[in-house]
């Protein structure tokens, strides 16, 4: 049997097949023992009148390998489609969103040097549940569902992971002053199990001021976790603040399967041009490495990234004046990476 540990792949749509090519050529030159197994998503597959974007074949694959690369995809405008994200969440049982956010100063441009923090983002409940209807032509309703095991999960995951990455703060984030019920749930919920790990500061922020507060003194938060629809909203604010939206990796993570990608869309004003920041879809890939039992071969590639990073050698997105010293394409700036493994 191979010792090369099955992963799926999907390519995506836009600069999706750019970055992939790219990030799989550097894991394949630093020696990541994977095999990869190709499925389609996105547009060609809605275009087949496929609603959920995704081939039902593909789920197979997903079951098998248990860990999923996946490039963005784009999502075809009007009614009649469902995410893709929401339906393989929840398909899945993606329970955990993770988001790290972290500067690089001063290699890239941020007003925030000192920002490193990690944003887990409960994936399956909220107002993302599914539950939305018509009351009359003019009235819509869409309802919030939190549940105990829902929160009690993502919580608990919250503070295993500040143990495991030997972090020392988990922020919660709810507007239980207004939810008295639902967000006051997952408040309580909060409470009674930050008491398991007395070592580990916890602390509660109300989420409009918290997402002030991360705008403006993100230096302050460490791990936060937080309901899924405040989770989606402060993880892009948070990306943004640190730079480009082209450097974030985030993984979807279950009891049983886990999904990498990056934090970004399919850009579809750039696609083609050889011109995408790969890292975003590599910082996926390194977490997934991770998650794989590979995490040497995660720490190489991290390592030589960075390099790439200081070296000045730097895509359009984060290319500047004074600070870079060669601006270089998608293909390009991956050599660059493989040469500093
Ligand atoms: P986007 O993230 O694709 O692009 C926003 C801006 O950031 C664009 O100007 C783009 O050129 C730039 N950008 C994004 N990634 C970059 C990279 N790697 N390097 C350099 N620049 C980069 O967001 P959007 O334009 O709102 O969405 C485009 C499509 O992507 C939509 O169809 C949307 O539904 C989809 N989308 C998919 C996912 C996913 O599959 N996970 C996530 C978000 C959006």
């Amino acid at each position: 049997m191979s010792s090369k540990r099955k992963i799926t792949v999907a390519y995506g749509d836009g600069i999706g097949p750019e970055i992939m090519k790219a990030t799989l050529g550097i894991l394949e030159a630093a020696g990541a023992a994977i095999e990869t197994d190709v499925i389609e998503i996105g547009e060609q597959v809605y275009l087949k009148g496929i609603s959920s974007g995704i081939e039902p074949t593909a789920w197979d694959s997903l079951r098998e390998s248990k860990v999923f690369l996946k490039s963005p995809i784009t999502t075809p405008q009007g009614g009649g489609f469902k995410s893709l994200n929401v339906t393989t969440r929840k398909t899945l049982g993606l329970y955990a969103n993770v988001r790290p956010c972290k500067a690089f100063s001063p290699y890239i441009h941020t007003h925030f040097p000192e920002t490193d923090m990690v944003i887990i983002r409960e994936n399956e409940e909220d107002l993302y549940a599914g539950i939305e209807h018509r009351q009359t032509d003019d009235v819509y309703q869409c309802l919030k569902l939190i549940s105990r095991p829902g929160s009690e999960k993502i919580i608990r995951y919250a503070f295993e992971y500040a143990k495991k990455y030997n972090r020392k703060k988990v922020t919660c984030m709810t507007k239980d002053n207004i939810m008295k019920l639902a967000d006051g749930l997952f408040h309580k919920v909060f409470n009674e199990v930050a008491k398991e790990y007395p070592d580990i500061e916890a602390d509660h922020k109300i989420i409009d001021i918290g997402t002030a507060l991360i705008a403006d003194k993100p230096e302050m938060f460490d791990v936060i976790v937080t309901l899924n629809l405040y989770g989606d909203i402060i993880s892009d604010v948070a990306a943004q603040i640190t730079g480009s939206v082209g450097l974030g990796g985030s993984s979807n993570v279950g009891e049983d399967v886990a999904m990498f990608e990056a934090i970004h869309g399919s850009a579809p004003d750039i696609a083609g041009k050889d011109i995408a920041n790969p890292s975003g879809l590599l910082n996926g890939a390194i977490m997934m490495l991770v998650h794989i039992g590979q995490p040497e071969v995660a720490e190489k590639i991290s390592n030589a990234w960075m390099k790439t990073l200081e070296d000045g050698i730097h895509t359009g997105d984060i290319y500047q004046e004074g600070v870079s010293s060669k601006l270089v394409g998608t293909q390009e700036f991956a050599q660059a990476v493989i040469e500093r493994l």
